[in-house]
């Protein structure tokens, strides 16, 4: 018998670890308790993907680069000190899961490398001691924290422990509201967001030791958000209801700010804490949440509504998923309610496999909607933070609720919850046929609890005679008396559905079949030359092969003809250039295609706001460059993946604002003809005459008198505060 096989049997952990017990219990126990890590397997789709976290990624985080920036102070980076404990918690969950002796080893080394790089007086930071506390500083120390909770947690490493309790010492006599105390709330960016957030892993210390210091500290972080100059996250939260409206918006710090917060109901029991995290979650489903369960667009919430999914809009930072995945995994724990469920699998299946590459663990940083995926093995902080949530995929399938057993997760694999053994086959997410098998260690009556899908129109479960019935978005309680190796057998229709656009595709379609989001993929499409100029006709979608789907369409072809053709749909998982939101059938276009359509683009200055894209031939869709600041010029720029022969260059005004918008100069065409190379000017748009009268989408166009070779096209001028584009064409 094989270790893991005996672990298996015993439903607990035989392999060397000395799990180290809480000092502290929580006052709210909570209604799911997830499975243990060593006492389930997981395989299909979801188990592949863990696979790959953990051979292609997690085994080949460079330690040494995650330490040195400790090692040699300052590090390289403002916050590279944040991956060595990203790292520690995501291989700690994926060791529970796999007890790989490789990423075992690597554990200890970095665990061991942090504690080493630790200053006397507790500081474990990346800064030199005169910029202590400022900027990411505070930060680098929550994840210092988390991780080595984590690792201690696993290990029961006792000097892991002692470090970050000389952290939480260092901490409580450095911040606080009396007299000779640092205010916390200047000590991080994102109106002191980045730095409160370190309230998750504060209440983690507390449970650890039970050291009331650190709960006191904990506190007065929750203070501080309502100070003058603080992100007041749980007035704004209260009052406006909309995390656009709270603090700076900003996704990913608010989203931890709120676990911590769940972290500090679960030890008090204060229901105060609950509810800003609860109010925060039912906004960001109803008005923040992509199609495919990722939030945010560049890092930040924006309006209601508002989800903008090209390129340049930088959809759902990877962080952000994770932090969503944990809000909404802490909730679904403290209530065991099946939104909560529902949400993770949404997320699961689409944008986290989504933002990772499956042949070698790859991540992204942004994963569009509309465009190309950009996975990378490097170091920051979204390709750090997912390899996390991949690794948490385990907690997240099922485990114990109330006295009885939840599936989350419809998954090939098996679970041990309690004395019960499930067993679990399925080809789910292509299949909707699921068998479990049920094997209490006796004879005995408890629920069995079945997540019914919000998609599925149809969802039966068979037990011997007798068949029950779901309805969709709840929970599917099976309560009888179980005989070991009863079956049950689930049927759910793997229904499809045609979901609308919203404010920003209005008429466009995407295709949702069961949980997965499905796009229109290059790759399985050669007939279509051109993604945006592709829309579906039919109502039928049928599965072709593994993993792809046919319904009727029409695309217009090279030859800018209109043709009928079947288009051939893959789920978002998968997909690598692409489109999820399909063109109304009226709005194709046979008009000569712009060579600059779908390229990529960006603007001079970081933060542009706006919504949609310049390159994606919709004139009412623009971007604008960043307010505030002087300078001389803009400019939007497209990168072509190839070199492009141009004649024809047309720029559409975006719009004007009272305080900007346009330029205040003729704006020029420049080219680059090899990559690094100068700028050229090519042109002017010499009927250009910028002002708060311009239409929106006005065009100005620049015919060459001979063709050029470009790799690289941009419009620069001289900005009225800020400058807006609606396209960058060329032809
Ligand atoms: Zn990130």
């Amino acid at each position: 018998m094989t270790r893991s096989s005996l672990r298996w049997l015993l439903g607990i952990c035989v392999c060397g670890a000395a799990a180290a017990a809480p000092a502290v219990e929580d006052r709210v126990a909570g209604r799911f308790i997830p499975a243990d890590y060593a006492a389930q397997r997981i395989e299909g789709l979801l188990g592949e993907r863990m696979q790959a976290n953990l051979k292609g990624r997690l085994l080949h985080v460079d330690d040494a680069r995650l330490l040195k920036g400790f090692q040699q102070r300052p590090g390289e980076q403002a916050w590279i000190g944040e991956h060595a404990g990203k790292f520690l918690d995501g291989a700690a969950s994926a060791w529970l899961y796999s007890e790989d002796a490789a990423l075992r080893q690597k554990m200890d080394g970095i665990a061991r490398g942090l504690v080493a790089a630790q200053l006397a007086d507790g500081y474990l930071g990346t800064y030199p001691d005169d910029r202590r506390w400022t900027s990411w500083d505070v930060w680098v120390h929550k994840y210092d924290l988390i991780g080595l909770l984590r690792y201690h947690e696993i290990t029961g490493d006792a000097a892991a422990l002692a470090a970050a309790r000389r952290i939480g010492d260092l901490l409580a006599a450095t911040f606080g509201d009396s007299p000779g105390r640092r205010d916390i709330i200047t000590a991080g960016e994102h109106v002191g967001m980045a730095a409160t957030s370190i309230l998750e892993p504060l209440v983690k210390l507390y449970r650890a030791t039970g050291d009331a210091r650190y709960l006191d500290l904990a506190r007065y972080i929750v203070r501080s958000w309502e100070q003058p100059n603080g992100p007041h996250i749980l007035s704004a939260l209260r009052q406006t209801g909309c995390v656009f409206q709270t603090a700076n918006g900003k996704a990913y710090e608010m989203m931890s700010n709120l676990v911590g917060l769940l972290e500090l109901y679960r030890v008090t029991g204060e229901t105060e804490f609950l509810e800003a995290p609860k109010t925060a979650w039912r906004d960001i489903a109803a008005h923040h949440l992509y199609i495919t369960g990722g939030t945010s667009s560049s890092e930040h919430f924006i309006e209601e509504g508002r989800l903008p999914g090209g390129e340049i809009n930088n959809v759902a930072e990877g962080c952000a998923t994770f932090s969503w995945l944990q809000l909404t995994f802490h909730l679904l724990r403290l209530t065991g309610e099946p939104q909560y469920a529902q949400e993770i699998e949404r997320t699961v299946y689409n944008q986290l496999l989504g933002a990772q590459d499956p042949a070698n663990g790859g991540l992204c940083y942004f994963t569009p909607l509309i465009g190309k995926k950009s996975p990378t093995p490097g170091i920051n902080c979204c390709v750090s933070s997912q390899p996390r949530a991949i690794a948490m995929i385990p907690q997240l399938a099922w485990g114990a609720m109330g006295e009885g057993v939840a599936i989350v997760l419809y998954t090939p694999g098996r679970a041990k919850v309690g004395d019960v053994e499930i067993q679990s086959s399925t080809a789910f997410p292509e299949d909707g046929r699921v068998t479990l098998v049920v094997r209490p260690a006796a004879k005995r009556r408890f629920p069995l609890y079945l997540r019914v899908p919000s998609w599925t129109d149809r969802f039966e479960a068979r037990i011997g005679k007798d068949t029950l019935r779901g309805r969709p978005g709840e929970w599917l309680e099976v309560r009888r008396e179980w005989t070991p190796g009863d079956a049950v057998e689930i049927r759910m229709a793997m229904s499809v559905h045609f979901v609308q656009g919203g404010p920003d595709y209005p008429g466009f379609t995407a295709v949702t079949r069961g949980p997965q989001v499905l796009a229109l993929d290059a790759r399985d499409n050669p007939g279509v030359p051109y993604l945006h100029r592709a829309a579906i006709t039919g109502t039928r979608v049928e599965k072709t092969a593994a993993g792809r789907y046919q319904v009727a369409g029409v695309a217009v072809t090279r030859e800018l003809a209109e043709k009928k053709l079947a288009l051939t749909l893959s789920p978002f998982s998968e997909a690598r250039t692409y489109r999820v939101w399909l063109a109304p059938k009226d709005r194709l276009s046979t008009a000569p295609v712009s060579v600059t359509a779908f390229e990529r683009e960006s603007v001079s200055r970081g933060g542009s706001f706006g919504y949609g894209s310049m390159v994606d031939e919709r004139p009412e869709t623009w971007i604008a460059t960043a307010r505030g600041g002087r300078r001389d010029s803009d400019s939007f720029q497209v990168q072509f993946s190839e070199p492009k022969t141009i004649q024809r260059i047309v720029y559409l005004h975006g719009k004007s604002f009272p305080d900007g918008g346009w330029f205040d100069d003729v704006p020029q065409a420049q080219i680059q003809r090899t990559r690094g190379a100068a700028w050229e000017t090519v042109g002017n748009f010499a009927d250009y005459a910028g002002g708060p009268a311009m239409k929106d989408g006005q065009p100005f166009e620049i015919r060459l008198a001979s063709p050029v070779s470009a790799l690289a096209l941009r419009v620069i001028g001289r900005p009225h505060g800020f400058t807006s584009c609606a396209e960058l064409q060329a032809y």
